[in-house]
């Protein structure tokens, strides 16, 4: 199996990073797949969404196992993988996995101590999903660098035109340095406010500023207070609010990101030419 590795990033907070990773995840594996979420996020936003109120109390975390690859110590099958009732997986972050950013700036191959640590477990998922913190900091770095897809979550109140730019040249960056791979899937509309026009000229504003470049995903998710309560309940949107349109939303989005990697693969057998 050769997972894909899709990191979701955007230096901005707030905009439905953390609530993606979770939906989109718990998405793809009510779609059959076998899926690890990553937290990438000294917060643990992640983490503490997929019922997990207490992350420092977690016997291991992230950067207990970045530790290890950076000491060169062995990493068990599974070890320290959580299960979630959903039917995913998780590698959990607390508060230490600042403290190795820190450590990361001094270390040997310093921007590919995640892909490292996931090239250990890779072999058990089709989807591995990173929740990148809030900066394009170390962090963020590791998991564009062990990426091969990146999905930009951008919150639809407001016209993100500047940090959008940063995180691009970002991307570019690593692409061009460290992991050629690295694709762009698109850049998703979050929190959508139905009775504005807001998102529609956000969104043909994105289109027109990176025309052919990247994607906007046909897909939206809407402003709900239902996706705001899963967070607490430890649930995704499929179980808190099964009918509502943020589990249609969130539905709609796995769909589009499998056709995504449909098409890829097709492009890459040399069909579509
Ligand atoms: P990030 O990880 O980018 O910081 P989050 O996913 O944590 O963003 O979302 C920021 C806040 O917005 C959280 O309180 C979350 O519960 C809320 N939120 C996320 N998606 C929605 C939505 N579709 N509708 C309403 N609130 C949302
Ligand atoms: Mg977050």
């Amino acid at each position: 199996m050769n997972a894909q590795i899709i990191a979701i990033a955007n230096q901005k907070g707030g905009v439905g990073k953390t609530t993606t990773c979770a939906n989109l995840g718990i998405g793809l594996a009510r779609a059959g797949k076998k899926v690890l979420l990553v937290d990438g996020d000294p917060q643990g936003s992640l983490t503490i969404s997929l019922g997990n109120p207490q992350p420092d109390k977690l016997p291991v975390t992230l950067s207990d196992m970045m530790g290890k690859v950076l000491t060169d110590q062995p990493i068990a099958p599974h070890e320290g993988i959580l299960h979630h009732a959903e039917g995913v997986d998780l590698m959990p972050a607390d508060i230490q996995l600042s403290g190795m950013e820190v450590s990361l700036v001094n270390a040997m191959s310093r921007e590919t101590v995640l892909k490292q640590y996931l090239d250990t477990v890779k072999r058990d998922y089709t989807h591995i999903l990173i929740d990148c913190q809030p900066s394009l900091g170390m962090l963020t770095v590791n998991a564009l660098a062990a990426a091969n897809r990146v999905l930009i979550p951008v919150q639809a109140e407001y016209l993100p035109a500047k940090g959008l730019e940063q995180l691009l040249q970002t991307i570019s960056k690593v692409r061009r340095q460290i992991n050629p791979k690295l694709q762009i899937d698109g850049i998703l509309l979050t929190m959508v406010d139905s009775r504005t026009n807001f998102a529609k000229e956000v969104s043909a504003l994105l289109r027109e500023t990176y025309g052919g470049k990247i994607k906007v995903f046909g897909t939206d998710i809407p402003h709900s207070v239902r996706a705001k309560e899963t967070s607490a309940e430890g649930k995704s949107i499929f179980a808190h609010d099964p009918g509502g349109k943020v589990a249609e939303g969130y539905e709609n989005l796995t769909k589009e990101v499998l056709k995504i990697e449909k098409q890829r693969e097709k492009c890459k057998a040399g069909f579509g030419r």
